[in-house]
């Protein structure tokens, strides 16, 4: 599909979180979109930390936001560690700004002060909904003379600011969505500041992206009720509307909005179980966005280069891990052995590494690579090779129908085998053990072929798992002493 040309001079768009708690993978993809839609527009792309909420706010959730984003590589040109023409970027370093914004709204009378005490505003609620209406703002104090107001804040009653809010239809066009319609009728007036000094949310967006000239708001449909609030907010103080676009939740696979009983949604989680930067910037794209071919595998370039705003879906976007463990699992074969030994040794912390060489570890995970989701998956695949002593169920050394009796001949003639093995590597280790294996078929009346009635026994001895490397490749890192001594252990189990 051709892109449409976006008609704006310069594009400068912003990543806006309120630090409350983990970075959701949700939020993390809005700010891919906003940093992939900038990168090819080349425009600008900005973290606006939205922090007015002190009590639930905490630095650090800004710094996870930070370090998260160095993690996937993902950068700002403007945000509160780096400064930029358009600061402070934390909004609660800029409540001198939207107070004076909120004492012009409330000169011109298009926001007033409301004394209405929380509990008959809760009692008018609850009538409300009693009698069939949308709750909404009754406009008690819309009115309200000069003198009665300055009495009133003289006597230190307490009271919010609200927006007055006008009754008109609102058009968004959203460049996912197209014309979405608000009657803001139902909307009643809404509180945009608790005081001067404490702006709240609609009010503190709008100022921002008007002074931070942002171009488009990219960000999730969980704002798209909001959008028409906030354009009237524009409306009234004389800004140019943005241009929107909202992209579509993330959702469980029952189609509910992802949380964190169905599994995990903060991007940290997924980093630390070792899901990779590229892979995870890949799959969380792709959970949204159709690029209209059967294309699955984009590394960041690719993604600017062909990915299109408007080609994101309206619908919400299943999260779909076996799709990410796909992804990951492609990226984690092409990564060179080094570098994946590298990343993944912090899941090998616990076990004793030192015992082997750097070349013997990535031997180690070269095996293993096939077979790994994750990084995290490492350690439980490749346990064995660090253990002192394996502990497994004697049952696991069985092959076909063979008895605790054969088990051990089988054990016994590797074990010779081994012990006579003059050079310790995978390739030959192979060749006498396959040898070993078909005389042994002979000697003990087993089909021929079936080279498990003695490899198979071997390879639980060393690995002490159902499912391993295979015995040679085992062997030849464990070195002839320790897979000796395995087979030893396997023989002693045999007659317990
Ligand atoms: N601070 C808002 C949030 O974290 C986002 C505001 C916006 O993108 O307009 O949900």
């Amino acid at each position: 599909m051709k892109k449409k040309t976006i008609l704006v001079k310069d594009i400068r768009v912003r990543f806006a979180p309120s630090p409350t708690g983990p970075l959701h993978i949700g939020g993390a993809r809005t700010a891919l979109f906003n940093y992939i839609f900038a990168k090819q527009n080349k425009g600008s792309f900005i973290l606006r930390i939205e922090d007015t909420d002190k009590e639930r706010s905490d630095q650090k959730w800004t710094q996870e936001i930070i370090d998260e984003f160095n993690w996937l590589g993902i950068q700002w040109q403007e945000g509160p560690d780096i400064g930029g023409s358009f600061g402070p970027y934390k909004q609660s370093q800029r409540i001198d700004i939207y107070k004076q914004y909120l004492e012009k709204l409330l000169s011109e009378k298009k926001a007033y002060y409301c004394f209405c005490l929380p509990e008959d505003l809760e009692a008018k609620r609850q009538d409300q909904i009693s009698r069939g209406l949308a709750p909404k703002y009754d406009g008690t104090c819309k009115n309200l003379s000069e003198k009665i107001i300055l009495e009133k804040i003289k006597n230190n009653d307490r009271f919010v600011i609200r927006f007055k809010i006008e009754n008109k239809t609102v058009r968004v066009s959203d460049l996912i969505r197209g014309e979405v319609e608000f009657d803001t009728s139902l909307l009643g007036d809404i509180v945009i500041a608790k005081n001067l000094e404490n702006p709240l949310f609609h009010f503190t967006v709008v100022v921002d992206d008007f002074l931070m000239q942002i171009s488009h708001v990219i960000r999730g449909e969980e704002h798209l009720s909001n959008t028409p609030r906030q354009m009237l907010l524009q409306d009234a103080m004389g800004f140019l509307h943005p241009t929107y676009a909202h992209i579509p939740l993330f959702l469980n696979k029952d189609k509910s909005k992802m949380s964190k009983r169905q599994g995990d949604v903060a991007l940290k989680d997924y980093h630390n179980q070792g899901y990779l930067p590229e892979a995870l910037i890949n799959f969380m794209v792709l959970m949204g966005w159709n690029p209209g071919t059967e294309k699955e595998l984009f590394s960041l370039s690719e993604l600017i280069k062909e990915f299109s705003i408007e080609r994101v879906q309206k619908a919400g976007a299943v999260f779909n891990i076996q799709r990410l463990d796909f992804i990951n699992s492609v990226y984690i074969k092409n990564k060179p052995i080094r570098k994946l030994t590298e990343l993944c040794m912090p899941y090998l912390e616990g076990f004793d590494t030192k015992q082997f060489s750097q070349k013997q570890l990535e031997n180690i995970i070269e095996l293993h690579k096939p077979r790994l989701k994750k990084l995290s998956d490492i350690a439980e695949l490749t346990d064995y090779f660090f253990k002192e002593k394996l502990e497994y169920d004697k049952n696991l050394l069985k092959w076909a129908k063979m008895g605790d009796n054969e088990i051990k001949n089988a054990l016994v003639a590797a074990q010779k085998t081994l012990l006579l093995a003059k050079k310790w590597d995978k390739e030959n280790l192979e060749k006498i053990l396959v040898r070993e294996a078909e005389l042994f078929n002979l000697e003990k009346n087993y089909p021929l072929q079936n080279k498990g009635y003695l490899l198979w026994p071997l390879r639980v001895a060393l690995s002490g798992k159902s499912a391993s490397a295979g015995p040679f490749e085992i062997a030849e890192i464990l070195g002839k002493e320790k897979s000796l001594q395995r087979i030893s252990e396997a023989i002693l189990l045999c007659d317990k």
